[in-house]
């Protein structure tokens, strides 16, 4: 699975351009699927059929990035943020353009005292006028961070595993799955980051009976670390609350019952922020009892996301739980 891993999150894709993360994800499922197709936003919908209730579950294909603003006469691009980019992380990474070129962050001198924001900050592509710099790229052309994965051990660290490991625990868990119990309708979302926007057509277009989002969730195990009960390497996150959706009595409860049935770790999450396509699912049309898997994830939004493998391995069997456990 690492491999599938690598390949997901070497990948450029932000918001609103998913297509080359797209291409991979359909390659690697179409012969585990009954059917597959894309909404006119581009969500990428795989259906297994095995009973007559529609079960979506959601992950999303798209990352934080960033997008050009403006160029200078020098050549350095100014940008906006697509998704939350913390500018305190930038300086001296790189990004990478969905057309291949790559740049450095680098940040004017700040006065004493002067916080550090995005309109601080620059990328420079090695360009040495704007008329070269626009050879490279243009006003919207939009970049993510360029980082390498690395294999820790049980632990590894890539950029975009927010939430590219949430699409590969769905395309294993569609491998996986032999005796699905219910319409699977294992969705890849486009436009998460910037506002569940994906999710909230593909849930229209699929109305679906249940709705389970898969995706990453903070943790309160390093130094210093804000205070939340999850901890990297203790077990798949069932999902309580976060600020987009307060999980379905039902949803918990089937998601804990299977996890405990089945002997998978799991720990349960209150995140006092952010949210998950679940969010849009659940308002859709007269209501959608809908919750989260999630996999604990430290240095959410860096370039450097680090989950732990075990996790990951209990979140694909708790999605395979859910297939294959006939709902009504
Ligand atoms: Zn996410």
């Amino acid at each position: 699975m690492k491999e599938l891993i690598r390949k997901l999150t070497s990948i450029s894709s932000p918001s609103g351009r998913e297509e080359q993360v797209r291409a991979v994800i359909k390659e690697e499922i179409a012969s585990s699927v009954d059917e597959i197709y894309e909404d006119k936003l581009g969500n990428l919908i795989a259906v297994k059929h095995g009973g007559k209730t529609k079960v979506l579950l959601a992950a999303h294909m798209d990352e934080i990035g960033i997008i050009v603003t403006d160029i200078d006469e020098q050549g350095f691009l100014r940008f906006g943020n697509v998704g939350g980019i913390n500018p305190q992380r930038l300086v001296g990474q790189r990004a990478r353009f969905t057309n291949g070129t790559i740049g450095v962050f680098g940040v004017e001198k700040l006065e004493e005292n002067e916080k550090l924001t995005l309109s601080k900050l620059y990328l420079d592509i090695g360009a040495r006028s704007a008329e070269e710099a626009r050879q490279k790229v243009m006003v919207g052309s939009v970049a993510t961070y360029y980082h390498e994965f690395c294999d820790l051990g049980d632990r590894i660290v890539a950029k975009a595993l927010d939430d590219r490991i949430g699409c590969a625990i769905l395309i294993e868990a569609l491998k996986r799955v032999t005796k699905p119990q219910n319409d699977l309708y294992c969705t890849f979302t486009v436009q998460e980051e910037v506002g569940l926007r994906g999710a909230r057509t593909a849930a229209f277009g699929i109305e679906p009976d249940y709705g389970i989002a898969i995706d990453v969730t903070g943790t309160g195990d390093t130094p210093e670390a804000e205070r939340l009960a999850i901890k990297l390497g203790h077990g798949a996150a069932i999902k309580v609350k976060d600020n987009s959706l307060i999980t379905h009595p039902k949803v918990k409860d089937l998601l804990t019952g299977l996890a405990v049935k089945n002997k998978i770790p799991y720990q349960f999450e209150v995140l006092p922020f952010g949210g998950t396509d679940s969010g849009a699912i659940h308002l859709t049309k007269e209501g959608v009892p809908s919750g989260v898997i999630s996999i604990p994830c430290r240095y959410l939004h860096t370039p450097s996301e680090m989950v732990d493998m075990n996790d990951v391995e209990a979140a694909v069997r708790l999605a395979v739980a859910v297939m294959e456990t006939k709902l009504d």
